[in-house]
């Protein structure tokens, strides 16, 4: 209710004057080192950031303002103002929006929709059904919706100590077990209620056993009545901090690394192999779980792989739902993936972090660790949506989301035709060695 509150008075601030106009700005047009100029321009009375542009509102002086310093601006007829914008987050390609809406900036999971009062009403009714298929939000003043990191010369100085660290774990994983896994897991249906699901489910229980010092339990839930269940390793952190002089035992904080192993498909009859939804996260989650197994850790790391994502992210919810408050409060991050395998091919290997503008910090230490070591070009979206990075963002933990950048375009999502052949295991390899990083910085 709060946040409804909020957003409505941020609109009435943002109301225009009349001599004001929308604009999409090609942040390109004059070089990403130019943003912070263009945010501060004269006569840019408010912007909001999307990827590649930034939506501003601007006075005839902030147009010519703009031209002067070499921005592209592509001004919105003049009866549209924000409260005719939304921010649509998670669609898939196939989701049709309501007739009378228009994208206006396609950022494949982060659109920015223009539409009529019909539009927008359907639109909002969209969002508020449980287990929707997108997220719709309003258009705040000063919000980043979505931050590339090439339009930001962060320096990486933070990361010259520990490029050594990071470039070790990123090294240890390996992207043909990874590959096998996928395949493996891509063999059974893993619908809830599956006879595959169980098999998956003791799969993947007995791989995570096999790992030195894990420890590993089976967590039962309901889905719609039916069981469920997620499977649950903990590798407990070892290497004590000896310069703080105090026994490491209590002081051990907690990651927490995720991904759901249930899938989907047309209908519960049919297979649902779900190479890339989710079998290429799960696997990431085990590969994970070898690689910090074999890498110096202070802090403990439980590695989960969730159920009943599919039907509303009931597993994650579970699992947030039955840590005790004790346990909450050595949460110092969660990382989950979910869909981190298909590239469309014949664009640069993409990754989009998905996290809340509070968690940003937490984000960051993933997009460096990107930068670091891998080629993926890595955004970072602050409108979270629809994946198990929700139950615990919910809870007020730090926490992202690691998926594709292509995967809205990915024509067998929830299709029997979901399988490993699909994939780029190379994109996959890139998201692991960034997660891989970031573990090791945050429980070095
Ligand atoms: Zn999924």
């Amino acid at each position: 209710m709060r946040k409804i509150i909020l957003a409505i008075l941020a609109l009435s601030l943002m109301s225009a004057t009349p001599s004001e106009r929308l604009a999409i700005v090609d942040i390109a047009s004059a070089g990403p080192s130019n943003l912070n100029i263009l945010k501060k321009l004269g006569g840019v009375s408010w912007w909001s950031e999307f990827g590649g542009s930034l939506l501003v509102s601007a006075t005839p002086r902030g147009f010519i303002n703009m031209e002067r310093t070499g921005f592209v601006a592509k001004r919105l007829a003049s009866e549209i103002s924000a409260e005719d914008l939304r921010v649509v987050v998670g669609g898939h390609i196939s989701m049709r929006l309501p007739g009378g809406s228009n994208v206006l900036i396609d950022e494949g999971r982060i659109r920015l929709v223009e539409g009529d009062s019909v539009a927008i009403a359907a639109l909002d009714q969209l969002a508020d059904a449980r287990a929707s298929l997108a997220g719709v939000f309003p258009v705040n003043a000063g919000s980043v919706v979505l931050q590339r990191q090439a339009n930001h010369d962060w320096n990486q100085e933070n990361l010259a100590n520990d490029m050594v660290m990071l470039a070790d774990a990123a090294g240890k994983v390996s992207r043909e077990r990874w590959w096998g896994d996928v395949q493996k897991l891509s063999s059974w249906n893993r619908h809830i209620g599956a006879a595959g699901n169980v098999q998956a489910r003791d799969w993947i229980k007995s791989s995570l056993a096999a790992i030195q010092g894990m420890e590993v339990t089976v967590q039962e839930f309901k889905v719609q009545g039916r069981a469920a269940w997620n499977v649950v390793g903990i590798l407990t952190g070892e290497r004590l901090k000896q310069e703080s002089g105090v026994a490491a035992a209590g002081d051990r904080g907690l990651l927490i690394v995720g991904g759901h192993f249930d899938s989907t498909s047309e209908r519960t009859a049919s297979a649902a192999p779900g190479a890339e939804d989710n079998a290429s996260g799960a696997a990431g989650v085990i590969e994970l779980a070898r690689v910090m197994a074999d890498t110096p850790h202070s802090h403990d790391i439980i590695f989960a792989a969730f159920s009943g994502e599919e039907q509303g992210l009931y597993g994650s919810a579970a699992f947030v739902a039955e840590l005790p408050d004790a346990e909450k409060k050595r949460v110092r991050g969660v990382v989950t993936m979910d869909m981190i395998a298909y590239s469309k091919g014949g664009s640069a290997l993409g990754v989009l972090i998905e996290t809340e503008s509070v968690h940003a910090a937490f984000a960051r230490t993933f997009s460096d660790a990107a930068a670091a070591v891998t080629k993926l070009q890595v955004s970072t979206s602050f409108n979270p949506f629809g994946s198990d990075h929700m139950s615990f963002l919910e809870a007020g933990l730090p926490a992202i989301l690691a998926i594709d950048a292509d995967w809205n375009r990915y024509s067998h999502y929830h299709r029997s035709t979901d399988t490993a052949d699909k994939l780029t295991p190379e994109l996959a390899h890139e998201i692991l060695k960034m997660n891989a990083g970031a573990l090791a910085i945050l429980t070095r």
